[in-house]
């Protein structure tokens, strides 16, 4: 294995800790305890010494969008055994037993038909716990953004069976939701959307209590501190934790 270099490493420990202390101030606004917040480095488009450099850093969890990608990827890392990795990326219905081998959370859950394949898939792994899902929500109504569309209350109580559905799957947990705003150049502005996300999760717990759903995965580098604020229990940050993305290789 090569060096990791160490100015990587450096300015990647640099840019935790200052996400780590606006989390913290974000926290405090809104009487919570930065504890409760799990930031999650999304590596996509990211090559391996940067995630080597960011686990050298004591990051252990890492999201990817890409299942392939992906593979490629934790096959070379595997050496690194206490490294996690999650899902947040779209998951076509063929990339399934991929993603079921490699993966411990799913937060892209977007259609039933691809909770049953997950369940389907994962079963075959007898050694692995279930594989953590979160549902995503479009609550934008965006037309290009993925998810269960959740962009008024109206919409919510469609989630019941979804939600009952993913529940009774042996080889899924359902741990609560995720979604992507529009992008704004105004953090402000993405707000409403993850209040709107934690909305829904209070109301999907308040008609089905055993649900227990309690993660919200939502805020990006544009936005972190607002989901934070908000309830955010865990945000996907990329650039701003490790850098541009700069990786051309194709999959
Ligand atoms: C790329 C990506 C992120 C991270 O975005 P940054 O702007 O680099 O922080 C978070 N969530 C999802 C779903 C992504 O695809």
């Amino acid at each position: 294995m090569a060096e990791t270099p160490p100015e990587l490493v450096r300015e990647i420990g640099l840019r935790l800790a200052v996400i780590q202390r606006k989390v913290a101030l974000a926290a405090e606004k809104s009487c919570r305890s930065a504890s409760e917040v799990m930031i999650l480095a999304v590596s996509k488009r990211q090559p391996l010494e940067v995630i080597e450099a960011a686990y050298a850093c004591g990051l252990r969890t890492f999201g990817e969008n890409y299942a392939e990608e992906a593979a490629e990827k934790i096959t070379q890392l595997a050496h690194l055994d206490d490294i996690r990795w999650e899902m947040v990326g779209h998951v076509q219905s063929r990339k399934s037993a991929l993603v079921a081998q490699h993966f411990v959370r799913v937060h892209s859950l977007d259609s039933l038909k691809l909770a049953r394949k997950l369940d389907a898939v994962r079963s075959n792994r007898a050694a692995l716990p279930p594989l953590e899902v979160l549902l995503q929500l479009n609550v934008s109504g965006e037309a290009s953004k993925g998810g269960f569309l959740a962009c008024e209350s109206g919409q919510w109580e469609a989630l019941l069976p979804v939600a009952q559905e993913v529940r009774s799957l042996g080889n899924l947990r359902l741990t609560g939701l995720m979604t992507m705003p529009p992008l704004f150049e105004d953090p402000e502005f993405s707000r409403p959307y993850f209040r709107r996300l934690r909305e829904a999760r209070d109301y999907l717990n308040e008609q089905i209590p055993e649900l227990g759903l309690k993660e919200l995965s939502m805020g990006t580098s544009a936005d972190y501190s607002v989901a934070v604020e908000e309830g955010a229990t865990i945000i996907r940050i990329g650039t701003e934790l490790l850098g541009p993305r700069n990786y051309t290789k194709e999959f």
